[in-house]
């Protein structure tokens, strides 16, 4: 498939501006699916999609392919809720565009400043869909003089839906600048605009071509000739909506299905297709891993973006940053909404779905055999800041418990787990409160093992106060000798082990188990030791020393050296963005001071304002809930973990 023939897409909203129902519509009309779900029955196609069996393979695909007007359109599921930002973010960077729905009745509200805010954070362009005009209240113009005014962005109408009594009756294309009438599913092209539409039409037409043609000397000679191109206007506002400088805006309503394809009109037009990252032009094969789950007979399944070059069904993979061996692609299917079609090969810019034999995790970076180190993804080990301990009730529970963990992990690469050999107490690493707490309900609800759960608490982690080495140390055993030299710098994360020279497989290996259990055991019982480079090298040797005494070499050497590094414990530092609406700044601003959390700033807006803090998280736990009681539900709160600052004694 040719990459100009894509589009990488999804919705973003805020819950509850109907972004479910939308995406039951786009899905409609892509002929994916016959007939709508009712969100407010509960399943909804797209929420049954990630489970669904297709040709025996249950894969959780988080993606929906269609053809729109000769496009392929690759539809991603954004999870709903913006407190899971890792999943979010991990969602926004595998789209190359968005829809962004906003609520024609409730207008902008602070919700929707975040939500905006996470898709500038990744650069995505988008277009927006105005929603619920069926409602009383709904205020099409409205809406888009709030987005103009709440967002640096010129929002410009290229479809005006006409309302009455709660009805949309019609709408005026100010592409093509023709009128149709609309009843129910069924539009019929009008001769002329009616006299009574132009009112609003013209004007919107007028800035329209205004807007558009800023910067475009083609589209201005024809508006001055009067004689405008659609497709012309069309590639100057696609211009416009790369670029972030305009968001052509239609709208109507999802529950009722009224005017809905014109978002994806929208899609098509103005939103870009795949395009190469930069530096990657000639990388054999590069992507990132959106989804896992088990196929047929467990085999693994992996939804994939592809960034750069090929994969190819027998072709061999690696895991970008890690020591595993290469794994080999299995069968590869797109995942259209309503089938799986397998291909033997797929090209950059497509989504996929992947056979393979290892084991995978979301946000893992997959590279095609031979390409060079890159990571679409940060390293989130720093981010995994809180950690809860399970204890499960019998051995039968305990195996339950320790699968459901694995899943869990492998589903979500934000999520971690280790069990303690001696007593068996498993603990859960995550970067949020909510996240946790979703993911024990998944743990019940998926094994139902009986286990207990402590409240979660706040990671420490150790670093290196200093560089430290080179230091010698040897060992003996029955006449055999070796001789290990090791040093040691401070990094910012994981483990990293060079050699200096030749070395042995065997005593590699030991050497590096030797290093790791002291990096693990970390120093002070606060937790592990993060963030180091160790260089090591045989400075002297018998003829064929055992493995064992690498080991044995680095068991004392290692902790001697860490010793003398120096360790500092640092905890998680936060970055706290409360919304809220103005009645309730005052009690959510109290809670704060009660809690010692520094406010940094707080901006006014019309409908409400920002409170802006950084705290170490630690007294921040419990905060969401809390303020969404205290602003009845009306606040919103994300917590995102910035780096981690050195504990005061
Ligand atoms: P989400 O939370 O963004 O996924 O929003 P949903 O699609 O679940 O919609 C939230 C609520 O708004 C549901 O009760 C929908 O039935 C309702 N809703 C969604 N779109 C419309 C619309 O266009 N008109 C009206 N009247 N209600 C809508
Ligand atoms: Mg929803």
């Amino acid at each position: 498939m040719e990459s100009d023939k894509i589009r990488n897409i999804g919705i973003i909203a805020h819950v509850d501006a109907g972004k479910t129902t939308l995406s039951e519509q786009i899905l409609l009309h892509g002929g994916a699916i016959r007939s709508v779900g009712k969100v407010d029955d509960g399943m909804t196609t797209m929420d049954y999609l990630r489970q669904e069996q297709l040709r025996g393979i249950t894969i959780r695909a988080g993606v929906a392919s269609f053809e729109w007007k000769g496009k392929q359109i690759n539809f991603v599921d954004t999870p709903g809720h913006i407190d899971f930002s890792l999943e979010v973010e991990r969602s926004l960077r595998v789209l190359d565009g968005a829809i962004a729905v906003f609520c024609g009745v409730r207008g902008v509200e602070p919700r929707t400043k975040a939500v905006w805010a996470l898709a500038d954070k990744f650069d995505v362009p988008r277009v927006g869909w105005i929603n619920k005009l069926d409602m009383p209240g709904a205020d099409f113009a409205g809406t888009i003089l709030e987005i103009e005014e709440a967002f640096a962005i010129t929002a410009i109408p290229v479809d005006w839906p006409v309302v009455k009594d709660g009805v949309v009756v019609g709408a005026v294309d100010l592409i093509e600048w023709t009128a149709r009438e609309l009843r129910e599913h069924q539009s019929r092209k009008l001769s002329a605009i009616p006299a009574d539409w132009l009112a609003f039409a013209e004007p919107a037409r007028e800035r329209l071509l205004e807007e558009a043609s800023k910067d475009d000397e083609a589209l201005m000679e024809q508006i001055l000739s009067n004689a405008v191109d659609p497709a012309t206007l069309i590639q100057a506002i696609a211009r416009g909506c790369k670029s972030g400088r305009l968001l052509p805006i239609t709208g109507g309503s999802a529950l009722r299905g009224w005017n809905s394809a014109t978002v994806l009109d929208s899609v098509v037009r103005y939103l870009p297709s795949p395009s190469v990252p930069k530096g990657l032009e000639d990388h054999p094969g590069a992507g990132l891993v959106f989804q896992t789950s088990r196929g047929e007979e467990n085999r693994r399944v992996v939804v994939t973006r592809l960034f750069a070059g090929t994969v190819r069904s027998g072709g061999l993979i690696k895991k970008a940053h890690s020591d595993d061996p290469p794994d080999t692609i299995g069968r590869i299917f797109k995942v259209f909404a309503d089938d799986l079609k397998e291909t033997d090969f797929a090209q950059a810019g497509e989504i996929v779905a992947l056979e393979v034999g290892q084991q995978w995790r979301t946000g893992d970076t997959i590279l095609a055999e031979g390409g060079q180190e890159v990571r679409f993804e940060a390293d989130h080990r720093a981010r995994l800041v809180l950690e809860l301990a399970l204890e499960a009730a019998s051995e039968e529970d305990h195996r339950l418990l320790r699968i459901g963990l694995e899943h869990l992990a492998e589903e979500d690469s934000g999520i971690e787990w280790s069990e303690e050999a001696e007593t068996g107490r498993c603990t859960l690493r995550g970067q949020g409160e909510l996240q946790l707490e979703v993911a024990l309900e998944m743990l019940r609800e998926a094994h139902t093992p009986s286990f207990k759960a402590w409240p979660p608490h706040v990671r420490r982690r150790e670093r290196l106060r200093e560089s430290v080495g080179p230091m010698k140390e040897k060992a003996e055993w029955a006449g055999q000798w070796l001789e290990i030299e090791a040093k040691v710098e401070p990094a910012d994360d994981g483990t990293t082990i060079h050699w200096a020279g030749e070395v042995p497989e065997g005593i590699r290996a030991a050497a590096e188990a030797g290093i790791r259990e002291a990096m693990g055991n970390g120093h002070s019982g606060h937790g592990s030791l993060d963030g180091a480079i160790w260089t090591l090298s045989i400075c002297g040797k018998s003829e064929a020393p055992p493995a064992a005494l690498g080991k044995k070499i680095l068991d004392h050497l290692g902790p001697e050296i860490l010793k003398s590094a120096g360790i500092i414990t640092e905890i998680p530092a936060t970055k706290a963005l409360i919304q809220t609406p103005d009645e309730h700044l005052g009690a959510i601003l109290a809670a704060l001071q009660s809690k010692g959390v520094e406010i940094q700033a707080i901006d006014t807006q019309r409908n409400g304002s920002t409170i802006k803090a950084f705290s170490p998280l630690e007294p921040l736990l419990g905060c969401v809930t809390l303020f969404r009681s205290l602003s009845k539900g009306q606040a919103l709160v994300s917590l995102d973990p910035n780096g981690w600052v050195v504990e005061s004694a």
